[in-house]
């Protein structure tokens, strides 16, 4: 059963580390956005019914509840299985968690990124551990069953203790399922930005080494496990059962159908994309879909999971090349027709990827 992606890329603040197409854009902005988005939904033809609905951006928790309410009335088959909403710590109170439940959310994912207030402050964020607590007590009252937190590994200003602080207040707040990402440094962040040509605005010299970034994760790896939130894909830990199906539905190259600017649909064949930045998106319509490699892309995404990807003959004769090279190399394990990585494949994942897009 496919998925629905909603997109709502508007931000309090602009955080450091976010290379999203979201931020901060003027009121008058999002009103059109909200009005193009509810269009958009409204008369999209579903040819399916969606079990899994996922709103992000951006900060949809600070969307006015009834707002939030009205753009699902068009999202057909509700209660839906999982209704993820991503919250940003801080904007959620308990008026607006008892809201989101009746509308049919079952499930948060709460940006914290650290639990760290000089990390915090560093990414360009108001909230404190105590804030995050809070909020998960809010969500729990209301009734949500599943709770991710993220953390990013990576961050200005983060030490060892820092990222071993974060860890042990993930283990007080017991979530279901944690995120944790590594920073991805590149140009469309301004920390990224700064890391690599310079400058002393974000912190990037406080920044950890890339080296020290994947120590990090590895001891988040080994804290989660002994906490009993398994890694299932590259940066994506659950206790079992709970983890993220509508997400799944990417990797394991399933269909879904994505509203709003840079939303992505796939409907089994063919992929599509609305524009990236909220005004192109009022402007322009979704580009025509565009045919998918199909053994590619289902071995390059299904790659992050834990459970590996199968294949069959044909992409194995395609394949065989690299896989057995990486294999060579520690980087992938092959058993009968399952492909995936190790554990230091995990880390190096890039390198392995790129081989099998180029
Ligand atoms: S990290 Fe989240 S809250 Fe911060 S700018 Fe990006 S989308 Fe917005």
């Amino acid at each position: 059963m496919p998925g629905v992606y909603i997109s709502y890329p508007f931000c309090a603040q602009k955080c450091t580390y976010c290379n999203f197409a979201s931020g901060v854009f003027p009121a008058e902005l999002e009103a059109r956005y909200l009005a193009a988005l509810k269009t958009e939904i409204a008369n999209h033809c579903w040819q399916w019914m969606p079990e899994t609905v996922y709103i992000g951006g951006g900060t949809p928790s600070n969307l006015d509840p009834c707002t939030l309410a009205s753009l699902l009335d068009f999202v057909p088959n509700r209660p839906w299985i999982e209704a993820t909403l991503e919250a940003a710590p801080g904007s959620i109170t308990a008026e607006k968690a008892n809201a989101w439940v009746k509308c049919g959310f079952n499930r948060a994912s709460l940006g914290a990124q650290s639990f760290v207030e000089r990390e915090v402050r560093g990414a360009g964020r108001k909230h404190t551990a105590a804030t995050v607590a809070a909020d998960v007590a809010a969500l729990r009252h209301a009734g949500f069953g599943s709770i991710n937190i993220d953390l990013i590994a990576g961050l200005a200003n983060q030490t060892e203790a820092g990222w071993r602080e974060s860890l042990d207040w993930i283990e007080r707040l017991a979530p279901e399922h944690v995120s944790v990402y590594m920073l991805e440094v590149d140009e469309e962040s301004r920390l990224g930005s700064e890391i690599l040509l310079g400058g002393k605005r974000y912190g990037a010299s406080s920044a950890p080494s890339d080296e020290m970034t994947a120590d990090l994760y590895e001891l988040a790896v080994e804290r989660l496990a002994s906490l009993g939130i398994e890694r299932y894909e590259i940066s994506n830990f659950s206790r079992p059962g709970f983890e993220s199906r509508h997400n799944l539905k990417y990797w394991r190259h399933e269909r879904y159908v994505g509203f709003g600017s840079d939303a992505h649909s796939f409907d089994g064949s063919l992929r599509s994309q609305n524009p990236e930045a909220p005004d192109e998106y009022l402007r322009a319509t979704r580009e025509e879909g565009t045919p998918v490699n199909a053994a590619e892309e289902k071995l390059f995404v299904g790659l992050r999971l834990s459970e590996g990807v199968n294949l069959l003959h044909e992409d194995w004769i395609r394949f065989e090349a690299p896989i057995r090279r990486f294999a060579g190399i520690g980087l992938l394990a092959i058993n009968g027709a399952n492909v995936r990585l190790t554990a230091r494949g995990v880390l190096l994942s890039n390198e392995v990827f790129q081989e099998f897009l180029l």
